[in-house]
């Protein structure tokens, strides 16, 4: 089990010492939607476990679950039953606890089927054309390749688990897939109303900011947005969900879809002012940070 593993063991020291001081309400933070309620529990170092809680029901839906623990103990708490894992992509650190709650809840494992091979225990390969229901909630599923090739992100309402791909000011990087095809998706994710709240998969937020403010110096909404998730670190309260409306103003790399951003920056850096070669050169710049 991920948990037991020795290189964790020092993480998970290190968190609940930290934890203790945290307002914490039995270490989650619930979210409200229409129809729905989504709990955020934090895992391992920086992740986040997501579970959706329909209206009126008594089951559950679970995204990307690096550990089974704080699931469990989450689910003991509110009385829920997880009925589906809905998984971004392989990584470990997002399927770690796929077999666990399978073996524990009977749950069915939902990913992509470009991935199929690679989910522990995937019973459904989900593509970007079909939308499902599941626990009564319509759940669109958008193709966003680029962090890896088979990547998706799941789209609830207003409510966007968008995994790896977008972060709070920042974006994954490119592992499997080419500076192209990151840049579609994320252009792909960017079209959605601007009120849809992000739930990525990692507080990294704070990270992407520092190299925000080093390539969009003038920015007067990203000093904001800094003073503000910095208050809210120091608290110990995540910066995660966002609204897609603050990463469009301050996620350097939606930024490239502002013209003047990206007239300057292609200055700066000599080179081609169009949207694929600044989001690559920003990815790159960003990788060296
Ligand atoms: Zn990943
Ligand atoms: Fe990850």
């Amino acid at each position: 089990m991920p948990w037991h593993h020795p290189k964790y063991s020092m993480v998970i020291k290190r968190r609940v010492g930290h934890e203790a001081a945290l307002p914490y309400d039995g270490g989650m933070w619930t979210h409200d939607h229409e129809g729905f309620r989504v709990v955020q529990l934090p895992a391992l170092r920086d992740n986040y476990i997501y579970l959706i809680l329909p209206q009126d029901q008594a089951s559950c839906l679970v995204v990307d679950p690096a550990t089974a623990e704080p699931v469990i103990d989450a689910c003991r708490q509110l009385k829920r039953r997880p009925t589906h894992v809905l998984n971004t992509h392989h990584h470990w650190d997002h399927t770690g606890a796929n077999l666990a709650l399978k073996q524990m809840f009977d749950c069915r494992i939902i990913g992509s089927i470009e991935d199929r091979k690679r989910i522990p225990g995937l019973d459904l390969a989900v593509c970007g054309r079909k939308p499902t229901t599941l626990g009564g909630l319509n759940i669109r599923i958008i193709e966003t390749p680029g962090h890896t090739g088979g990547h998706i992100a799941y789209l609830i309402k207003d409510a966007l688990f968008c995994g790896d791909t977008l972060f709070g000011a920042g974006c994954g990087r490119i592992f499997e897939g080419t500076a192209e095809q990151m840049w579609s998706s994320l252009k792909r994710l960017s079209t959605l109303p601007s009120s849809t709240r992000v739930y990525c998969a990692h507080e990294y937020t704070l990270a992407n900011l520092d190299f925000a403010a080093c390539v969009d110096e003038d920015n007067p909404k990203l000093s904001m947005r800094i003073k503000q998730a910095r208050a809210r670190r120091k608290s110990g309260l995540p910066t995660v969900p966002s609204t897609l409306s603050l990463e469009l103003e301050t996620n350097p790399f939606l930024r490239v879809l502002d013209h003047e951003f990206r007239k300057h920056y292609a200055v700066q850096h000599g080179i081609s002012a169009d949207e694929t070669s600044v989001f690559a050169r920003l990815r790159k710049q960003k990788d060296a940070f």
